[in-house]
């Protein structure tokens, strides 16, 4: 994989050569093809799904059906089970309420990690305090691993749902989920996980890591903002009730009363995001046709040359583990300096990088940190960038010298 060839393919990057970004966690480039997928559904498909009997209806359906068996191809798992939804955050919404409020009662137990994103405690928080169910953690370890040697008391019969992070968004850190998901299932609970950030970067196939639920966000993985994906396995959503009610998702609707459609059909109330979800396919299958693994050695690669090159300044401390569950995200303070000084200076310098608690807040509090800057990788970065983004630090810790 050439990365220096592939940002031809993305007009944003071939525009600006002096930008060196390095925020694709918050939300990646898009290559021209889902572009062109997003103006050619305007330009010659737009019609509203499932509804019309005319050929442009029907041929919109097409490519609307044809976006969900892309991305049951990329998730290992069948068009059945592919429920589109707006992102990760609406994703994991519909599993605690459409599942949680239902099935939870006072004193079960929802077991997540220090190292969730607020979208996978957020929820079950508002769950939580509807149903009398307890929320607890599995902690971390000093590099930033799950304590897995926590697990076999944590788990226990009152552990209803095991709710994880599947790649860090901070530590970078790849939970071994299969292994998690083995145990829960010993223990009867349910398996949901947060693919925000593994579902771009790593190959992932659902059946294999044994999930009940997978989320993901397509605007991480190439795709355009308002267009992601819940993977439910099957006899999961088919004994599952919806989560938001209105037109698409009915069999039958009297003035009291109306019964559901079959899932997937069922989770997907209202005018869906059409034009999103084809380009969303259309992302996927760029991301298949380059292979996942390849884009994983890639990340793999730049990061730890990213970690090699950051212990070149003392000053700089980096979170999470490295190894080969490590994905391209570093996460790092400079000396004393406040994380969003650090952003705005290497902004200066082009190079762009977010800067704050990253939606992780638990987790900067078990870190002993407030804030930090977070640079992040994709199959776009080179080595280059890692080099201009090293050297751009290198000059904010020399101008910022007497403060640190
Ligand atoms: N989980 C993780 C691990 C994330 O990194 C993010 C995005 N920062 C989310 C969930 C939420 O994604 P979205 O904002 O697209 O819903």
């Amino acid at each position: 994989m050439d990365p220096s060839a592939l940002r031809e393919d993305f007009p944003l990057l071939a525009r600006n050569p002096g930008l060196v970004y390095l925020d694709s966690a918050a939300t990646s480039q898009k290559p021209r093809a889902v572009l062109e997928a997003l103006e050619a559904y305007y330009q010659t498909l737009n019609a509203n799904v499932h509804r019309g009997a005319y050929a442009l209806s029907v041929a919109a359906t097409e490519a609307y059906e044809g976006a969900r068996r892309s991305l049951a191809r990329f998730l290992n798992a069948s068009p059945q089970e592919i429920v589109f939804v707006r992102n990760t955050t609406e994703a994991m919404n519909l599993v605690a309420y459409a599942w949680g409020l239902r099935n939870l009662k006072e004193n079960d137990e929802v077991l997540v990690t220090e190292m969730e994103h607020h979208a996978g405690l957020v929820p079950w928080h508002l769950v939580a305090e509807r149903t009398g169910a307890r929320i607890r953690a599995i902690p971390i370890t000093e590099e930033g691993r799950l304590d897995l040697s926590a697990l076999d008391h944590l788990l226990t019969e009152r552990t209803k749902v095991v709710s994880l992070v599947h790649m860090s968004n901070v530590l970078g850190t790849v939970n071994p989920v299969a292994e998690v998901a083995r145990k829960a299932k010993e223990a009867g609970a349910l398996v949901v996980v947060d693919g925000a950030q593994s579902a771009p970067h790593l190959p992932v196939d659902v059946k294999a890591l044994g999930a009940d639920f997978f989320a993901l966000s397509g605007h991480k993985m190439l795709g355009p903002t308002g267009a992601g994906v819940l993977y439910g396995r099957y006899e999961v959503l088919e004994a599952m009730g919806p989560f938001l009610g209105g037109g698409e998702m009915i069999q039958e609707v009297h003035l009291d009363r109306s019964t559901y459609a079959k899932p997937p059909q069922r989770f997907e109330a209202g005018t869906p995001p059409i034009a999103e979800a084809i380009a969303l396919g259309r992302a996927a299958e760029y991301l298949m046709a380059l292979g996942m693994e390849r884009v994983w050695a890639h990340d793999r690669a730049l990061v730890d040359y990213a970690l090699d090159r950051l212990s070149e300044i003392p000053e700089v401390r980096t979170f999470g583990p490295r190894g080969p569950d490590r994905g391209g995200v570093v996460a790092f303070t400079l000396g004393r300096l406040h994380a969003h000084d650090v952003a705005t200076a290497l902004d200066q310098e082009g190079v762009a990088v977010r800067a704050g608690h990253h939606c992780a807040q638990p987790l900067h509090r078990r870190l002993g940190v407030a804030a930090t800057a977070r640079a992040s990788f994709y199959l776009y970065n080179t080595r280059e960038e890692v080099d201009r983004f090293v050297e751009a630090l290198k000059k904010v810790r020399d101008y910022f010298k007497v403060w640190l």
